[in-house]
């Protein structure tokens, strides 16, 4: 299989969705990207890179680190422990609905969504207090290897300022729900937003879903996650991972996958090889169009879908 042919097809084909969708406003400082930048990273299972398009532009991860926030949940309390606070199940309603989390009695449904993940903030706050951030960005370093992976502090800014749907979900977890009420709850919210504003670019993304796709291996084979945690990341990213586009994700695509609306998308396959794209403009439910689109068609030559 060729797969050079293959990734540059697959960015080829991708051009033609870039007049569709709309780069995110809710969050001031993500709107000053450029629209037509795009592209897309595969690792195979030797370790080699294939990549097209701006895989070295840098972004904010935004929803994607909610997988790596639940990875340091699963490491400081285990499953058992957070099924307590945090449901597994996937939503009809958006990433970011209040009503979900009132009809759910509070608890949210699942880690990845925002409600999910203010509550796992929560937990890795009340272990590791200002610390967690810390953890988090030192965790997505490591898997990625790349050191110079920062935190975006222009968009951390406008998210704190501006994250008014969040501010009301942490406030109902807190009147009633798993977040106690002794913490100041703008301390939570700053680890939450401080993770979703960790920089990245595809070909990083693409690292980090080769060490989940291989069970927690790295390309070197240093095993840097529990496989088990690998294994229920990417159970949660098929069922999960593309908000209330998850069922649809996987009939048209086939594999697990966490988007942002920083506009990446990091994948999980099975046949160990890493997946990532990227392309700023979402459709109406956050996930990246163009970014869909060229997964739709890569996983279909190489035969990806895991069903
Ligand atoms: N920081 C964003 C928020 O909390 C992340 C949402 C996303 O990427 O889906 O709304």
């Amino acid at each position: 299989m060729d797969l050079e042919k293959i990734v540059q097809e697959t960015y080829a084909y991708g051009e033609k969705y870039l007049d569709q969708g709309n780069i995110v406003d809710y969050i001031p400082g993500l709107k000053d990207v450029d629209p037509k930048a795009y592209g897309l990273a595969l690792i195979d299972e030797d370790g080699n890179f294939y990549e097209a398009g701006a895989i070295d532009t840098r972004y904010t991860i935004m929803s994607i680190t909610k997988v790596f926030l639940y990875i340091l949940a699963l490491e400081t309390y285990g499953l058992e422990e957070l099924r307590k606070y945090v449901g597994l199940k996937p939503s009809s309603k958006a990433f970011n609905s209040l009503l979900d989390l009132q009809l759910e009695d509070n608890i949210p449904v699942n880690p990845y969504v925002n409600a999910g993940a203010l509550t796992v903030s929560y937990l890795l706050y009340k272990k590791y207090g200002a610390k967690a951030i810390d953890k988090v960005l030192e965790k997505i370093r490591t898997l990625a290897e790349n050191e110079e992976i920062d935190i975006d502090e222009e968009v951390v800014i406008t998210s704190e300022h501006a994250g008014y749907a969040n501010k009301a979900m942490i406030f109902s977890l807190q009147n009633k729900g798993p977040i106690s009420k002794d913490v100041d709850v703008f301390d939570v919210l700053s680890v939450y937003n401080r993770a979703c504003c960790i920089r990245v670019s595809t070909r990083d993304l693409a690292k980090l879903s080769f060490v989940l796709s291989n069970d927690g291996k790295n390309r070197n084979g240093v095993q840097l996650i529990d496989p088990d945690h690998a294994r229920i990341s990417r159970t949660l990213m098929a069922t999960c991972g593309t908000y209330d586009y998850s069922g649809d994700f996987a009939v048209d695509v086939g594999l697990g996958a966490k988007s942002g609306v920083g506009g990446g998308i990091m994948t999980s396959t099975k046949a160990g090889l890493g997946l990532a794209t990227y392309g700023p403009k979402l459709d109406s439910r956050g996930n990246s169009v163009v970014g869909i689109e060229m997964l739709k068609y890569i996983s279909e030559k190489l035969n990806l879908s895991i069903y």
